[in-house]
This record gives structure tokens, C-alpha cells and sequence, in this order.
């Protein structure tokens, strides 16, 4: 695949770096390019390890073949993009990729709640509790990253169908429904991110296709490969693709070593070793445990609570069908001339969100999202059968029940009914 971002393997420095940053997710991307760009002197040589591949916009997978052939495995497919964890009480779901998860994830870029911080640790909870633009305020950095993912709402976004259905039901209950800030482009159209040789990273606005967590391949999604990547790598920061860190090593000199399998392909790997005077584990809360048991079992000291406290993030999808609600969820891809394309407006993955039980304790509170479901257009093909069953029954139910009411009888209902 062509890069821009990525620099070629042998690129890398043979004394090293000051700081080496394993991951390219927010934890990661965010570290490298500010610390790529900080003014100090000496300036700090800066390098990421990324495990997965670039991924330019518009070669996200957009069928089922190319969805399933790009799941990850760490043996069959040690380049794919969507790593599934299955365990026995937990799932979790992962991009591997330049990017990370931010490469798949739904775009939500909403601020905890201040009393979230209750139980974390003291100089997160005191930085909670000074207000934004005060000077040493946890929201200030907030504020920055979404700038930084210039984070806006969907302009029309009310308008949607998925939106509206979680409106009537918040309404009943009486409650309210909110627009979420999303790290989307609504506006601006064409603009170059990034340029290397020949080759750029161009912004577009968003066309509401639905297809957010399966990657956008319309360069709408303000993923890190839109802004922080691009930023670490104009501070000069080295970016390589297809190495996964092994395991981390306590060299002489108080220098890391990390043990790094380099890929050119899916098939074939080097070990290679790098050297860094600072090496930040932004490995994912998976990886970045992963590659610490490993460096224990090669002698590295590490914390009796390595691999433990761990929790999800609480997520649960839920699916209603067949009900007397078009939410157009199902998403369509970048195929603008497709017809069906033209009928069909799912929208960003989630949009809206209403608040559960807002004046209880945290863990008492709960929020409900909207979500479209990206590959309408080909992968829900194992679908359409029962799609169409489900359809067919509530047309002959529409019909009897309301003879006038033909206008349900159509296309739109077959695509718009789940
Ligand atoms: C489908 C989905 C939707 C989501 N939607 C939202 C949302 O709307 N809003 C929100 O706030 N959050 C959302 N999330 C969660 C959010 O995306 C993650 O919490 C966030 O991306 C985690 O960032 P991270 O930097 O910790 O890890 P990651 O983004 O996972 O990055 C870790 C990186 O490290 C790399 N890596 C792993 N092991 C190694 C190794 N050994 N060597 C080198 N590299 C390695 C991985 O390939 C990966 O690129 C969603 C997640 C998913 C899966």
C-alpha cells in the first residue's frame, strides 16, 4: 500500500533515539507529536513503532470479503485491521493500524463528566477540579485535543432519521436528546493535511455514508492520521509501520533496548533492536500490558499488578428491528453515484446521545446512543433474506391493517426498515 507518513525501515537511526513511542493511537500519537514539537534544547529525536500498516483514505475495506480478509491474527494476518479479543467475560474490539482505534472508532468525542475523576489518581482529580483556562486545569487539554481533532457538531445532524427515533423515545420519557461533538470535517472541503513526495492527505467534508467504523474512505473522519500523526511527523519525528515492539530490554547506560519484528509483508519478519533513552508503552490497555508480561518473562522488573485491575469501557450494542420507526441506519460507503447512495443517510456512526439517571452516582448513570451500521451496501448481504422477510411481513400487516397506507410498500422500506 502507498505511504505517506511511513518512513522506509532502513530510515532509522542506527544511534538511536531520545525517545521512542510504542503505539500510534491517541495515548501514543498525541505524546509523539507534541514532544516532536517541543521547543527544547537539544531538540529531542522522536520515533513511533507502529505495529499495524498505514492505511491511505479510501483503501478501508468497503466489502465483506475485504472486511473478513483484514481481520486481524497475529499469525495469518499479523497486518489487518480489526483485531477482535474474544475471552471468556469480555470482547474487545481494536484497530491495528497508523492510527490505532482511532482508525475504526465512532468519532465521539465527548468530555467526562468532572466527578468521574472522584476515584483517579490525585493530580488527575485536583487538575479536574480547576475550571478551563485556569492554569493547571485538566480541561484546558481538553479543550487543546479538540481543537486539535477540531471536534464540531453535525450541522444538519437533528434532521436524521436514527436521530429523530432516539428524540421520540427521549421525549416520552421525558428526557432530553443532544447532538454529540464529534471529531468529523462538516465544513471544510479539499484541504491538504499533509504532503510527501508527490503524494498528500486531503480533508473532505463529511457525506453522511455511514461507513465511520470500518474506516472513512472519504477523509472525513479527523482520525490521528489527519492531524496528530501528521504533526509529530512535521516536528521531525521518524514513524515505522509493521514493526511490533517484542519486548523492552533495561540496557547499559540506563538505555532501552527494544526488541522490534519488522514486516515487509504479512509472511515475512526481521528482529531488529532500537535504542531509546525514554521508551513510552501507548500500546492500547491490551498491548501495552502485552509487551510488559513479555519483557518480565526476559527479566525486566515490573509491578506485582501488571496485568491486573483491568475493566472494559462498559459499551454494549443492542439492536431493535421491525418496528414502526425508519431510522436509516444502514450505511452505504463513498459510492456517490450509486442511486440507492442518494436514498439512503445514515450518518456518522453515532450522532445523538440521551442521558440516563444524570443525578445518581456515576456508576448509576447510563447513556443511549444512536448507531449506524457501516457495509449496508454489500455487507449485510447474508441479510437481505431475512431482511426482506421481516419487510414483507410488515407490508402485508401494513395492508391489511391500513389498506391506504400503500406508500410503505416500497424499495425504501426493504433498506430502511432495520
Ligand atoms: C468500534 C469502536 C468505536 C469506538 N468509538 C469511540 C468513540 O466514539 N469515542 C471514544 O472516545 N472512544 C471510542 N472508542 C474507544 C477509543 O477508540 C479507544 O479508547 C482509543 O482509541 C484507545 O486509544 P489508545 O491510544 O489507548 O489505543 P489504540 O488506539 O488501540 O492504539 C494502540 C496502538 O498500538 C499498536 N500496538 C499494539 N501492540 C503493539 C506492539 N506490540 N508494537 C507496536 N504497536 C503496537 C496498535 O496496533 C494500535 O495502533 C471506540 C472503540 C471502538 C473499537
Amino acid at each position: 500500500m502507498d505511504t505517506i507518513l511511513a518512513n522506509p525501515w532502513k530510515d532509522r537511526r542506527p544511534d538511536g533515539y531520545d525517545v521512542v513511542v510504542v503505539g500510534s493511537g491517541y495515548g501514543g500519537s498525541i505524546t509523539a507529536a507534541r514532544l516532536a514539537n517541543a521547543t527544547l534544547n537539544p531538540h529531542r529525536t522522536v520515533c513511533i513503532l507502529e505495529r499495524g500498516q498505514e492505511w491511505p483514505i479510501g483503501k478501508f475495506p468497503d466489502n465483506l470479503g475485504d472486511l473478513l480478509g483484514n481481520t486481524y491474527n497475529p499469525l495469518l494476518n499479523p497486518l489487518g485491521l480489526y483485531e477482535f479479543d474474544v475471552f471468556p467475560d469480555i470482547a474487545v474490539i481494536k484497530g491495528n493500524g497508523l492510527g490505532g482505534t482511532s482508525l475504526v472508532n465512532a468519532n465521539v468525542a465527548i468530555r467526562p463528566e468532572p466527578d468521574v475523576f472522584a476515584t483517579w489518581p490525585s493530580a488527575l482529580r485536583q487538575a479536574s477540579q480547576i475550571g478551563e483556562s485556569k492554569p493547571g486545569s485538566l480541561w484546558n487539554y481538553y479543550k487543546l485535543a479538540e481543537e486539535t481533532l477540531e471536534v464540531s457538531s453535525h450541522p444538519t445532524g437533528s434532521s436524521l432519521k436514527k436521530f429523530q427515533a432516539l428524540k421520540k423515545r427521549a421525549l416520552e420519557l421525558g428526557l432530553l436528546v443532544e447532538t454529540l461533538p464529534l471529531a468529523v470535517n462538516f465544513q471544510k472541503e479539499g484541504v491538504e493535511v499533509f504532503q510527501r513526495n508527490g503524494k498528500s492527505i486531503v480533508k473532505r467534508k463529511c457525506i453522511d455514508c455511514g461507513d465511520c467504523v470500518t474506516g472513512c474512505n472519504v477523509g472525513a473522519k479527523n482520525t490521528l492520521y489527519m492531524n496528530y500523526l501528521p504533526l509529530a511527523k512535521a516536528g521531525g519525528a521518524h514513524i515505522f509501520t509493521q514493526s511490533e515492539v517484542e519486548h523492552i530490554e533495561k540496557g547499559q547506560d540506563d538505555h532501552w533496548i527494544i526488541h522490534v519484528n519488522h514486516r515487509d509483508d504479512p509472511v515475512s519478519s526481521d528482529e531488529a533492536t532500537i535504542i531509546a533513552r525514554t521508551v513510552i508503552l501507548a500500546a492500547g490497555a491490551l498491548g501495552t500490558p502485552t509487551i510488559l508480561l513479555r519483557s518480565r518473562d526476559e527479566g525486566l522488573s515490573t509491578s506485582p499488578t501488571l496485568g491486573s485491575r483491568f475493566s472494559g469501557n462498559g459499551d454494549f450494542f443492542a439492536l431493535a428491528y421491525n418496528s414502526n420507526q425508519v431510522t436509516d441506519i444502514l450505511g452505504w460507503g463513498n459510492h456517490q453515484a450509486d442511486p440507492i447512495s442518494k436514498l439512503v443517510r445514515a450518518g456518522p456512526s453515532i450522532m445523538g446521545l440521551v442521558r440516563y439517571h444524570e443525578k445518581e452516582l456515576p456508576n448509576q448513570r447510563f447513556v443511549i446512543e444512536d448507531l449506524s451500521i457501516p457495509l449496508g451496501r454489500i455487507g449485510m448481504l447474508p441479510l437481505w433474506p431475512f431482511v426482506f422477510c421481516q419487510a414483507l411481513s410488515r407490508v402485508i400487516r401494513t395492508v391489511l391493517r391500513r389498506r391506504s397506507d400503500l406508500t410503505r410498500i416500497s424499495w425504501a422500506l426493504m433498506f430502511r426498515v432495520l
